[in-house]
C-alpha cells in the first residue's frame, strides 16, 4: 500500500573538492540512512548521482550532503534536475567513468585523522604501529596523484595489491575504509625502511622507526621521506645536532621549524591561542608561527638556540601522517623539522635523489616505498589571536581551487621570480599551485616547468590569456613569453605591486577603485627602476601610482639584497649625509670608500623599496650588516621591538608633491635615527619609531588619496607590528582595510594577482563601446 506517487527522482551533480575525501562512502550511508535507492560516481567533473525516494527524504539527502559533508569536503557548486523513477531498491556505487571534457577539483594531502592515530596506537588493531594507515578521510592526496579521477589506478598506491581482509573493508559500506583508495596494512601496503648513505638497507618496519628514533636520540640526524617528500630532523634539544644541521644545510640563520608530539607540549614553549590551535590541529596541519614563552614550562628543557636564533617566534607543527606520530611518540622531544634540500632548490622526492643530494647532510634515510608524486612543502601559515595568515601555501592547502566569485576567460598565471607560484584560472575557479620558490637555480626552474605542466594535465582547457610579470628578465617572463608563442595566446604583462593589490581585492572581492599600499623588497617599475614602496590606486584595468617613497642609489643591485650594508650606504648618500662609524664598521678595508665612488658615479640601481629602508636602517642601528635570507635585517628590527611599540613616538617623514606623485622623503628621518644613536637612545624606541614613521606615512597618504577601501600587501607587511600598525592608524580614521588571509601577502601570492590584473584587462577590452558583448 506504498504511495507511489511520492517517490521522485533526482540527478545530482556536485562540483568542487568532492573525490579523494570519502565522498562517495558518505553519500552511499547517508542515502542507505534515508533509505533511498541509486547510485553514486565520481564523474569527469565531480560527483554524480542519482537518488530516488520519498520527495522529503530527497530533501533532506541533499541538505545533508551541502551541509555535513566529510571533512576536507569543499561543494563549490551544485545542480539537481528531475528524472523518471526507475523503481530501484538499492543505492550503489558505480564505477568511476574516465571520459569527459574537464576533470574534476583535486584534493589537498589530509593529516591523519583521530580514527586512523587511534588504531595505530591499538594493540589489538591489525594496523598495529603501522605508519602508512589512512582511511577515506584522511591521508596523502596530491602528492601521490599522476591523474584524475581520483583512483588507486591513477596513484602511487596502485603498485600495491589489496589483501583481502582490505578488499573486503574496501567493498564493506558500513566500513571507514568503504572506497578508500589509499586504503593499506601492513600485509599488503607500503614497507618503511633506514637505509644508510650507501644505499644498504640497516632495518625495516617497525625496526627501522625504532632505528631512526634512536639515532635522533643519539643527536643524529635523519632524512626522512615524509608526505610531499623528505625532511632532515635532528633533536631540537641538542645544540650541537642542530648546529651540525645549520652547517651541513649551509643555512647559519634561518629559523627552523619544529614538530611537537602533542598540542600539549606546544603549549608547554610557546602561547597558544583558539585561532591558532585550530590551525594546527587541522587537516592542513601546517607550520604555525607562534610567539615563543620567555622560557619553557617548569620540568621542560630548553630548545637549543640555534633552532631560531633571537626570533621571539617559533615556526611548530604537530605530527600530520602516522609515521611522524609513531616517531614523535618514540622521541618524546620537539624535533627540528625541515625541508630536505639544498638552499633554494626543490625539495627531494625520490629516495635515490635524496642519497645523492642529501648525502653531506643526514646521517641515515628513513624512506618507504609509497612514491611521492611531487614535491610540496609544509604549509606555514602565521597565527596570532586575531587570526591566520597565510605565509607559504603548500601541502594541505594546494591545490584546492579558490572562488573568484565571477567567470572569464581561462588564464595561466606565471608569478613571481623570488617564492613563486604558479597559478590556472577556468571559470570562476583559480588553482593555485604549491610554493615552488626561487627561481634562481635550475632544479627550481624544472620544478617550475614541471608544475606548469601539472596544472594543465589536471585541468585541460584551452588558455585564453597568459599573464606574467613586466620584468623582461625573470625567468617566469621568459617561459610565459615561449608560451604565449606556442599557445598563440596573448600575454598580459602585469606590474609587480599592481599584482600584489589586485591579489588582495580579488581575494575580498573589492569594489573598485581600490587605494593599495604595495610595500617590498623589490619588482620591475613601470620606468624601469625598482619600486617597492607604492600606494596606488586600482581601477578597471590598470592602476595609478599615487604616491612612493623617495627612492636611492643600490651599489651592487642584486648583492644589495643580501647586504644590509649597502643599502644603509645608499640611503646616507642619497640624503648627503655622512655614513656613521656603525655603518662604516660594517665594511672591510677600501670597500666602503669604492662604493662610495661607484655611488657619485650613478651606474647603480635606483629604487624606491621600503624593505631596502629597513635594511638601511637596521645597518645604522648595529643589527646587521650581512644577511644571510632575505628580509633578515626586517626582521631584526621587527624582532627588536617590545609591547611598548605602541606608545612611542615616530620620526618625520616629508610627503611632497611633484607633478601628480606624492613622495615620502625619509631623508628627516635618517636624520633622526642618527642623533637618537649619537644620544644612545635604545634601539627598541628606534626601531618603534621608524615602523610608526611608516603608519603616518601611510595615513597621510590614504587622507590625500580620499577612498574608503585600502589593501596592504607585499612582503615588508608579513612584519606583524607594521601590519597591525598601518591597519588600526588608518582603521581609527576611518578606513577600511585589507590584507589577504588566505593568499600570502608576499611574492607567493602574484601569481593570483595576475590572474586577477588578467581577467579585468580582458574585461575591459570587451567593454569597448560599439562591440556587443
Ligand atoms: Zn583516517
Ligand atoms: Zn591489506
Ligand atoms: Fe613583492
Amino acid at each position: 500500500m506504498e504511495a507511489r506517487a511520492d517517490v521522485v527522482r533526482r540527478s545530482i551533480r556536485l562540483a568542487g573538492v568532492v573525490q579523494g575525501v570519502g565522498f562517495r562512502p558518505f553519500v552511499h550511508r547517508l542515502a542507505s540512512e534515508l533509505g533511498l535507492a541509486g547510485w553514486v560516481l565520481n564523474g569527469p567533473q565531480g560527483v554524480e548521482i542519482e537518488a530516488e525516494g520519498a520527495a522529503e527524504r530527497i530533501d533532506e539527502f541533499v541538505r545533508r550532503m551541502l551541509d555535513d559533508g566529510p571533512p576536507g569536503a569543499v561543494v563549490s557548486s551544485h545542480e539537481i534536475s528531475a528524472v523518471a523513477p526507475r523503481g530501484e531498491s538499492r543505492f550503489a556505487i558505480l564505477e568511476s567513468c574516465v571520459i569527459g571534457v574537464r576533470k574534476p577539483a583535486l584534493a589537498a594531502d589530509l593529516a591523519a585523522c583521530e580514527a586512523c592515530i587511534a588504531e595505530i596506537n591499538d594493540p589489538a588493531s591489525r594496523r598495529f604501529r603501522y605508519p602508512f594507515t589512512t582511511c577515506a578521510a584522511c591521508g596523502p592526496r596530491y602528492s601521490i596523484v599522476e591523474d584524475l579521477p581520483y583512483d588507486r589506478r591513477f596513484m602511487s598506491m596502485r603498485q600495491f595489491a589489496m589483501c583481502r581482509e582490505c578488499a573486503r573493508e574496501y567493498n564493506d559500506p558500513s566500513d571507514r575504509r568503504f572506497h578508500a583508495e589509499t586504503i593499506a596494512c601492513p600485509m599488503c601496503g607500503p614497507k618503511l625502511s633506514v637505509i644508510d648513505a650507501m644505499n644498504r638497507e640497516l632495518a625495516s618496519g617497525d625496526s627501522a622507526l625504532h632505528a631512526a628514533a634512536e639515532a635522533i636520540r643519539r643527536g643524529q640526524i635523519v632524512a626522512l621521506m615524509g608526505i610531499g617528500g623528505f625532511q632532515l630532523i635532528v633533536d631540537a634539544l641538542n645544540e650541537s645536532a642542530v648546529g651540525r644541521l645549520r652547517e651541513r644545510k649551509r643555512r647559519p640563520d634561518k629559523p627552523f621549524a619544529l614538530m611537537f608530539s602533542s598540542l600539549e607540549l606546544v603549549r608547554e614553549y610557546c602561547a597558544l591561542s583558539a585561532n591558532v590551535e585550530r590551525a594546527l590541529t587541522s587537516e592542513a596541519a601546517p607550520i604555525v608561527l607562534l610567539d615563543r614563552l620567555e622560557r619553557p614550562a617548569p620540568n621542560r628543557p630548553a630548545l637549543a638556540g640555534k633552532v631560531a636564533p633571537g626570533n621571539p617566534r617559533l615556526g611548530a607543527m604537530l605530527p600530520y601522517s602516522p609515521l611522524h606520530s609513531l616517531l614523535l611518540a618514540e622521541i618524546d622531544r620537539p624535533v627540528v623539522c625541515t625541508s630536505g634540500n639544498l638552499s633554494n632548490e626543490p625539495i627531494c622526492i625520490e629516495t635515490e635523489e635524496a642519497i645523492d643530494r642529501l648525502t653531506n647532510i643526514a646521517d641515515i634515510f628513513l624512506t618507504h616505498d609509497r612514491a611521492v608524486v611531487r614535491p610540496i612543502d609544509d604549509s606555514v601559515v602565521s597565527g596570532n589571536a586575531i587570526g591566520i595568515r597565510m605565509i607559504r601555501r603548500a601541502r594541505g592547502y594546494a591545490p584546492v581551487a579558490i572562488d573568484l566569485g565571477s567567470g572569464g576567460p581561462s588564464v595561466l598565471a606565471l608569478g613571481s621570480h623570488l617564492k613563486n607560484t604558479v597559478a590556472l584560472a577556468v571559470g570562476r575557479e583559480v588553482v593555485m599551485s604549491q610554493h615552488i620558490g626561487d627561481l634562481g637555480s635550475a632544479p627550481a626552474r624544472t620544478a617550475f616547468r614541471r608544475t606548469l605542466d601539472d596544472l594543465r594535465s589536471f585541468l585541460p582547457c584551452r588558455i585564453d590569456l597568459l599573464a606574467c610579470d613586466l620584468h623582461p628578465d625573470y625567468a617566469s617572463t621568459i617561459v610565459a613569453e615561449q608560451l604565449a608563442a606556442e599557445l598563440c595566446a596573448p600575454l598580459v604583462r602585469v606590474q609587480h605591486h599592481h599584482a600584489h593589490i589586485a591579489a588582495v581585492a580579488a581575494e575580498h572581492g573589492l569594489e573598485e577603485p581600490v587605494l593599495g599600499f604595495a610595500w617590498d623588497g623589490s619588482g620591475y617599475g613601470l620606468d624601469g627602476t625598482i619600486w617597492g614602496g607604492e600606494a596606488i590606486v586600482v581601477r578597471g584595468a590598470g592602476f595609478e601610482r599615487v604616491a612612493t617613497m623617495r627612492s636611492f642609489r643600490l651599489p651592487g643591485g642584486e648583492s644589495a639584497v643580501r647586504e644590509p650594508r649597502r643599502s644603509a650606504l645608499g640611503a646616507l648618500h642619497s640624503a648627503g649625509l655622512e655614513p656613521p662609524a656603525s655603518v662604516l664598521g660594517w665594511f672591510e678595508g677600501e670597500m666602503a670608500e669604492r662604493l662610495l665612488g661607484i655611488l657619485d658615479r650613478g651606474h647603480v640601481p635606483v629604487t624606491s623599496s621600503i624593505g631596502r629602508l629597513f635594511d638601511a636602517v637596521a645597518a645604522l642601528c648595529g643589527l646587521r650588516g650581512i644577511a644571510t635570507f632575505e628580509g633578515q635585517a626586517a626582521m631584526d628590527l621587527e624582532y627588536a621591538l617590545d609591547a611598548s611599540a605602541d606608545r612611542e613616538g615616530a620620526y618625520p617623514v616629508m610627503v611632497q608633491r611633484e607633478d601628480e606623485l606624492l613622495v615620502g622623503d625619509w631623508k628627516p628621518l635618517l636624520e633622526a635615527v642618527l642623533a637618537d644613536l649619537r644620544t644612545g637612545v635604545a634601539i627598541t624606541r628606534i626601531s618603534a619609531r621608524f615602523h610608526n614613521a611608516l603608519a603616518n606615512f601611510a595615513l597621510e597618504i590614504a587622507r590625500a588619496a580620499g577612498l574608503a577601501r585600502i589593501a596592504t600587501g607585499g612582503g615588508c607587511f608579513q612584519n606583524e607590528y607594521l601590519l597591525h600598525r598601518v591597519t588600526t592608524r588608518l582603521e581609527s580614521a576611518g578606513f577600511q582595510l585589507f590584507a589577504p588571509a588566505r593568499i600570502p601577502i608576499n611574492d607567493g601570492g602574484i601569481s593570483f594577482g595576475q590572474v586577477a590584473a588578467a581577467r579585468r584587462a580582458a574585461r575591459e577590452s570587451e567593454d569597448v563601446p560599439g562591440r556587443s558583448r
